[in-house]
């Protein structure tokens, strides 16, 4: 890439040459990202969204653009900040964002040259650990990810941490064809395990495949959908049995469909469960550190990073499918209160192993109590499940929606 970058340049404080050293070495880094996809390096760049997230050893920065991307980092002293250069760097929505971690604040424009950069504002001195771009995958824009780690004053100003991550896995789903959005549907328990009791003595593990069943049929019939039933009939399954399953399908969006037992009779109503955040992050670095699998479980070859940066791409991922999920059972929930009664604060965020994926966005549906005498009979009755799944297929395509259309214009 051109652009005047390849020279190092000094900072505002008048940063040593190592520093500059570093940052050449950034931008030596995203030129070789730039020149995976050529056509696009010299469309205008559009921020579109600045997420931060404090994961106590660092704090990590991801900011979602349109168009490709090419970057240089600046350290400026008092106060401490990053500033992120951008050729032809535009940027929508709100102007500032609040940090979180080690960032304070990030603002775009902030030094007043121009429109070409945006300020990362920090606590303190940091490290910048690792610096990269991400190159768009299905729905998912080009990313930059910045992780900055505490450091004192002289290794702020010296510059001289190593940019561990070279560049970019190439994305494996870039020239997948349209195709019907896969569900996979795992009706819970099964075999030796019934799940939940009922009232009457009926077992969870038959309400939910009579429901998966209807699900898969109401799903398929609109011709828009294939559904994958993780057991097809009364079998025990191991719970990660069930998401290797979905996987292998592969699954756009994994359904586990549940009905709860619980002491207190009177508790009845429908519920939607997402990943919380606190529960994740073991599973997902297990999961990295697994070379058989981490090599096609995001979409991406991962054959030649680290396993550090492999970690940092589940990582991702898992964030991405988590907000994804939620924004799914906001659509569900939405449909389904028009015609199943809900337990109070609906969505609710959980551990459970079967939602721990980072490569699909996962929820579980608690579809009722068993132990309440009406829920029961109504999970008992087909036609009853039948409106609850109708409201799940009109929250998947609501969800569904926006991207069938991008996909199909561009
Ligand atoms: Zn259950």
């Amino acid at each position: 890439m051109t652009q005047g970058q390849g020279k190092p340049q000094e900072g505002e404080a008048g940063l040593p040459e190592t520093g500059a050293r570093a940052d050449r070495r950034l931008v030596l880094a995203s030129a070789m990202a730039a020149a995976l996809w050529p056509t696009l390096a010299r469309a205008a760049t559009t921020a579109q969204s600045v997420r931060m997230h404090d994961h106590n050893t660092h704090t990590r920065l991801v900011v979602e653009f349109t168009g490709a991307l090419d970057f240089k980092i600046k350290r400026i002293a008092d106060p401490y900040r990053l500033v992120i250069e951008v050729p032809g760097l535009a940027w929508s929505g709100p102007e500032q964002a609040e940090g979180a971690g080690l960032i304070s604040r990030v603002q775009y424009g902030r030094q007043g040259t121009a429109t070409s950069n945006f300020s990362v504002d920090l606590k303190g001195p940091v490290k910048v650990a690792h610096a990269f771009v991400l190159p768009p995958t299905g729905a998912t824009p080009t990313r930059l990810v910045i992780d900055v780690e505490p450091a004192t004053r002289e290794v702020f100003l010296a510059g001289a941490e190593p940019v561990s991550s070279k560049q970019v896995a190439q994305s494996k789903t870039k020239i997948e064809p349209v195709r019907k959005k896969i569900v996979a549907i795992d009706p819970g328990h099964g075999g030796i395990d019934p799940g939940a009791i009922g009232f009457s003595g009926i077992y969870e593990k038959d309400i939910t495949l009579a429901a998966a069943r209807q699900l898969k049929q109401r799903l398929e019939g609109t011709g828009r959908y294939k559904a994958v039933l993780t057991r097809q009939d009364d079998s025990s399954l191991a719970l990660r049995q069930r998401t290797e399953i979905a996987r292998r399908a592969p699954a756009d969006i994994f359904v586990s469909l549940h009905a709860d037992s619980i002491r207190d009779p009177g508790v009845r109503g429908l519920s939607v469960y997402t990943l919380s955040e606190k529960a994740s992050d073991a599973e997902a670095e297990a999961l990295a550190t697994k070379e058989n699998q981490a090599d096609t479980i995001i979409g991406m070859d991962l054959s030649n990073e680290t396993v550090e940066v492999r970690n940092i791409l589940v990582d991702l991922a898992g964030r991405e499918s988590r907000n994804l999920a939620t924004h799914l059972a906001g659509r569900l929930i939405g449909e389904l209160q028009r015609d199943v009664k809900l337990l109070e604060h609906t969505h609710r965020f959980a551990g459970f192993a079967v939602l721990k994926s980072p490569d699909m966005p996962s929820l579980l549906i608690e579809m009722g109590y068993l132990s309440n005498r009406l829920d029961e009979s109504a999970l008992k009755s087909e036609s009853y499940r039948g409106k609850l799944m109708a409201a799940v297929v009109r929250g998947l395509d609501q969800y569904f929606a926006p991207t069938q259309v991008a996909r199909q214009t561009t």
